[in-house]
């Protein structure tokens, strides 16, 4: 799992990342320079996102929306939130963490795919527009969150006073993540199509939204943000429930193999946020998910050797789980194995299947920590194929740049700074680098006019406060 952070007013304490700072090299720092009156932070990781790509590809498809047009991006925020914008899906991981089975998470998932095939995203469309970066349109929603927060009278939310305080919020910025009423109670209805279309139990989507109305889905002291931009009415909350109750899957159980996948991807959530592993933990059914939390529990705060070790044990249960091979990957390169991770990482590459550019980071750099150019090479081929289907990945690019530094590429070096810089927000820098790179390469080449869309890109203007 790898954090960063998009547009921090705040200084939040960052335990976990100072233990993730030994993985890479450094981590992106806060990025943005656009307005925003809430810090809204991403993680990257391969196992969660293809769990909820998992989740998402069949609903999105009972919903007439093209599954590969819409991305996963993970909000690392302990409170429940989901969120699309036309082109992404964000999923906090207090949402996974708080959902005992995939099928609420799914249910989540459907109701937001119907705002999204029912075009109740105008407002934020537009705002949209032309965004290419994921930091600068995490900027616009961030502010969107937070207007929303205000826009339904709850002063009691960390971050929106600040923004208040901040002042010249636009008016179309305080709806711009709360649906009408009827919107809702729309989106609640094709919600529960999907959910038949596709065989599953809309029981879930009832259970959280019931938990969610009650306030008592998490134990935290604030509201989620999800029910301030997604109202709960009982009248609606009623509807749902006699909907629901009619359909043929409502006693469906989840697939034993789906729920266990859950369980990994809650008992990594759970070890990264340490605050509340234990309780989560304890929770779990599956032993193998415990002695999982335990293992990055391990590599986290104890000894790689140990954390090593729980990884080929887990390995042996489940010797073709990717994500195993990854933890083991994390636990060689903190032993300074940087040839045996490359190999860990790429193995989970290999079973993940899904030309990860998370995995394809993390085999990178190993390969570049060899120090070896013909290692290089091979982290050039690794990430150049995975950045093509998923370019918002920084880090991604800078062990590209450092893997063809160690080629002697020096243009395509200081492009993909760019590109780092470029998908971190920092606009005005990634021209610098692109300008640079031009200098190095022949005009009309690839990488000139790769560098030449940079040089073009004209970010949408967000009103800085
Ligand atoms: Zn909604």
């Amino acid at each position: 799992m790898i954090r960063l952070t998009l547009r921090s007013l705040c200084c939040r304490p960052f335990a976990v990342l100072a233990a993730l700072a030994l993985v890479l090299t450094s981590i992106p720092t806060p990025l943005l320079a656009a307005g925003s009156g809430r810090d809204l932070n991403v993680v990257r990781d391969a196992e969660i996102e293809q769990l909820i790509g998992l989740y998402s590809r069949p609903i999105f498809q009972a919903a007439g929306i093209d599954p590969r047009r819409v991305s996963i991006v993970l909000v690392n925020d302990p409170g429940l939130n989901a969120f699309v914008d036309g082109r992404r899906l964000f999923m906090n991981t207090g949402t996974i963490l708080a959902a005992e089975h995939p099928n609420q998470v799914i249910g989540v998932i459907a109701h937001e795919a119907a705002h999204l095939a029912g075009g109740h995203l105008h407002r934020l469309r537009d705002q949209a527009r032309g965004a290419q970066t994921l930091a600068v349109i995490t900027s616009l929603l961030g502010a969107g969150v937070a207007a929303a927060g205000m826009a339904a009278g709850s002063s009691n939310l960390p971050g929106v006073g600040a923004a208040t305080a901040a002042g010249g919020v636009e008016a179309s910025r305080r709806t711009l993540l709360s649906y009408a009423r009827t919107e809702e109670m729309t989106a609640d209805r094709s919600a529960l199509d999907y959910l038949r279309k596709t065989g599953q139990s809309p029981r879930g989507m009832l259970t959280i939204f019931e938990s969610m109305a009650r306030g008592s889905a998490l134990a935290g002291v604030r509201r989620d943000p999800y029910v301030m931009s997604h109202p709960l009415p009982q009248d609606r909350l009623q509807a749902l429930r006699t909907l629901a109750m009619q359909s043929p899957y409502f006693d469906k159980k989840d697939d034993p193999t789906l729920q266990e996948r859950h369980d990994l991807a809650r008992a990594k959530i759970a070890a990264y946020t340490s605050r509340s592993a234990g309780r989560v933990t304890s929770r779990l059914q599956s032993s193998l998910a415990r002695d999982y939390a335990a293992a990055m529990t391990e590599l986290l705060h104890g000894s790689p050797q140990r954390a090593l070790k729980k990884a080929d044990s887990l390995l042996r249960a489940r010797p073709n789980y990717p994500y195993f091979h990854e933890l083991r990957g994390d636990a060689l390169i903190r032993l300074n194995r940087a040839s045996d991770a490359a190999n860990a990482y790429g193995r989970a590459r290999q079973l993940d299947g899904g030309n990860s550019a998370v995995l394809a980071s993390l085999q990178a750099q190993a390969l570049v920590a060899t120090g070896q150019p013909d290692q290089a090479r091979q982290a050039v081929q690794a990430l150049e194929s995975a950045l093509r289907s998923d370019p918002e990945t920084p880090m991604g690019w800078r062990f590209l740049a450092q893997a063809y530094g160690m080629t002697g590429d020096v243009a395509a070096a200081e492009l993909s700074s760019a590109n780092e810089l470029f998908y971190s927000g920092k606009i005005k820098e990634a021209k610098i680098f692109a300008a640079r790179s031009q200098t190095r390469a022949p005009r009309g080449s690839p990488i000139w006019l790769r560098a030449q869309d940079i040089i073009d890109y004209k970010p949408i203007i967000t009103k800085k406060r």
